[in-house]
């Protein structure tokens, strides 16, 4: 028996939980605990919310509320959502626990004298208006690299790039929008760069750190690293242990970390266990992709300046988009975890997330694919399966297991299935490689109904009711493997079945399932395990779901006819046209409105090749401020559906004639 110590990437408490960060961490960190639990290890497994940080402090000033008020309201959504879903956590705690602010601050105090943590002397917005620094979100302004309006302090959500919030172009203060002024501050730096070799030399050699965290984190390694900023110049976090860094507090990411220590120490203590000895033997972090440079790069550089032991692997679930789409929680482009479980049973979302696509691949939720799956997967063959073996031995039997004859070759084909499954589904389970193991066992009761109608047994049951007898008998120890092997995947249906068998009380390990069921055992009533899901519910969930996308495309509220009277529309003729460099998207077009002639930048590459749109005439909005977009000057707008990207055309109009 080993120690195994499960941690989840902690969700920010500034929204609830969707189907995005169930797929990619929650549900097979909980799928690895469940499953380690079953084969007899100590498990602890710990999460907890994310709470500081600049969103939750804007959003609470925005609201006129505290930020701890905020992030508790989530805090609670959050816990809700990984309950329902079975997430079986032994603890789920907050950043701003009491203890948290210790541990953190002593961590910050332990490298800070070892001579890891330095000052330095930095430039960073100052708004003289709310007589503050402006760190990370706190100001706004475009973006150095790709001219992206809305560019925030730490990141640039158009390219991508991390920023400095100095880098800023047009900088505005969030709160009051006047503009920043630059002014020094001293703030505490990490020594990133003294551990390059040492986290080089551990992501080579760790073995069972998976490919992508891997590359991932080499291709950083490559670029050198730099020493890490550690502090922020704001009210809303964990106060820096220092005398002289009054008003200064610890920059978030530094101590979320922490806190996968911080809610195993909680637990330890309430259950007077040593969480080190988890940490110890086998510690494992389940991530989403987007912080992996946090896990493999910050983290054991943290640990190993702190003289601890490293996790022994790291895994990073990639992206959910929704319908083909990235999902986006602005845009309302998305499905909460609570919406979803009005409809669906958790295991019904906890199978078709884990069976999509393996972890270390992006994939999609789609409502076809999802219906698709549990009717054909769940309700026509393991459903199936369950259902026609105990009506059998309900109908024939006596609800009892029959007594087996010798076996032939096919029976004993069957046994030696049995046998091999859970060793099968274990070493996809030691591998990460959920989603194997469970087409393992939807392959198990594939091959359960196969056997069923090769041996017809409403036909032997008269003529030779011993073949009947065997098959039936064997077609329960079947269903009883399947039971046990889909705990730690489907907990909820596995009790069901369970309760079938009338095996709810029996001691549920992992051996357990290729134990065979002797002879007269008695089984319940059977009542259906899973049903289909008919077309009308899905139908209704995609309207909905599409009506979402309508209203945030479209303007939401009403506008006056004032305001549509300053727009000012004409139609044009393309009569240039070249793709932009490095955008998959973007065709530089050059427009002739009669007047004048406009540069426009416009997102119409994925529909039209340069040849195709020339010479078209095409409507354009004429009077647009003009806006840099990939660095290109853009000075009009033209119309185009917005998912089919097709341009509204004016064929037989005059070039320059307006549009009213
Ligand atoms: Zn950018
Ligand atoms: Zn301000």
């Amino acid at each position: 028996m080993s120690k195994v110590f499960i941690t989840c990437a902690l969700p920010y408490a500034n929204g609830p939980t969707h189907l995005g960060h169930l797929r990619s961490t929650y549900i097979p960190a909980d799928v690895y605990a469940r499953y380690n639990r079953m084969k007899g290890n100590d498990v602890l497994f710990v999460c907890a919310t994310d709470e500081h940080g600049t969103p939750i402090a804007v959003k609470a000033e925005k609201e006129g509320k505290s930020p701890k008020e905020i992030a508790g309201r989530y805090y609670q959504m959050i816990k809700e959502d990984l309950e329902s879903c079975n997430i079986s956590l032994d603890n789920f705690s907050r950043t701003t626990h009491p203890l948290h602010y210790q541990i953190a601050q002593n961590f910050f105090l332990n490298l800070y004298n070892r001579g890891c943590i330095y000052e330095k002397a930095i430039k960073q917005p100052y708004c003289d208006e709310c007589n503050r620094f402006l760190p990370d979100r706190y100001v706004e302004g475009v973006c150095p690299y790709c001219s992206g309006e809305g560019a925030r302090g730490d990141h640039c959500e158009i390219c991508g790039r991390h920023l400095d919030p100095i880098q800023l172009q047009d900088p505005r203060c969030l709160i009051c929008s006047s503009t920043p002024e630059i002014r020094e501050s001293t703030q505490y730096y990490f020594r990133l760069s003294q551990f390059e070799d040492e986290i080089r030399e551990w992501i080579e050699n760790n073995q069972k750190l998976p490919a992508n965290v891997k590359n991932y984190a080499l291709g950083w390694l490559k670029e050198g690293l730099k020493d890490w900023i550690l502090t922020r110049d704001m009210e809303w976090g964990i106060p820096v242990p220092l005398e002289e860094a009054k008003g200064k507090i610890i920059y978030v990411w530094l101590e979320a970390l922490l806190e996968y220590i911080t809610s195993a120490v909680l637990w330890a203590r309430s259950n007077k266990k040593s969480w080190r000895e988890y940490w110890e033997d086998k510690s494992i972090h389940f991530i989403g992709k987007d912080i992996i440079y946090h896990h493999s790069i910050f983290w054991p550089a943290l640990l190993i300046a702190y003289d601890c032991k490293l996790p022994y692997t790291i895994i990073a679930g990639e992206y959910l988009s929704l319908e083909g789409r990235k999902m986006s929680t602005s845009k309302n482009w998305v499905i909460w975890t609570s919406d979803f479980l009005k409809d669906f049973e958790s295991d019904i979302l906890r199978y078709y997330l884990l069976v999509n696509a393996p972890l270390n691949r992006d994939t999609d939720f789609s409502w076809d694919d999802f219906q698709r799956r549990i009717n054909d997967e769940l309700a026509d063959v393991l459903g199936n399966f369950l259902h026609r073996t105990f009506s059998f031995t309900n109908r024939f039997f006596q609800q009892k297991v029959p007594e087996p004859s010798n076996l032939d070759d096919h029976d004993q084909e069957i046994m030696r299935k049995i046998k091999e499954t859970p060793e099968i589904i274990a070493t996809y389970m030691e591998d990460f490689k959920f989603r194997d193991g469970l087409v393992e066992l939807i392959k198990l009761a594939k091959l359960g109904n196969k056997y069923f109608n090769d041996k017809e047994p409403w036909k032997t049951i008269k003529s030779q009711p011993d073949n009947a007898a065997t098959c039936i008998s064997i077609c329960n120890q079947i269903s009883k493997t399947l039971a046990v092997l889909l705990q730690p995947y489907l907990p909820d249906k596995s009790r069901d079945i369970l309760k079938i068998l009338n095996l709810e009380d029996a001691e549920i390990n992992w051996k357990f399932a290729e134990e065979i069921l002797p002879e007269g055992h008695e089984i319940s009533n059977p009542t259906p395990i899973f049903t289909k899901i008919e077309d009308k519910i899905i139908q209704n969930k995609k309207e909905t779901l599409y009506k979402n996308l309508g209203e945030t495309n479209s303007m939401k509220g009403l506008i006056s006819i004032e305001d549509f009277a300053k727009l000012e529309f004409r139609v044009g003729k393309v009569i240039g046209a070249e793709k932009v460099k490095g955008s998959d998207s973007l065709l530089k077009l050059m427009v002739d409105v009669k007047e004048k002639k406009l540069q426009v930048v416009a997102g119409l590459a994925n529909k039209y090749t340069s040849e195709e749109i020339i010479n078209k005439n095409v409507i354009v909005l004429v009077n647009l401020k003009p806006a840099k977009l990939f660095g290109i000057k853009s000075e009009g707008m033209i119309l185009a559906t917005a998912d089919t990207l097709s341009v509204l055309g004016a064929e037989g109009a005059e070039i320059g004639e307006k549009i009213k």
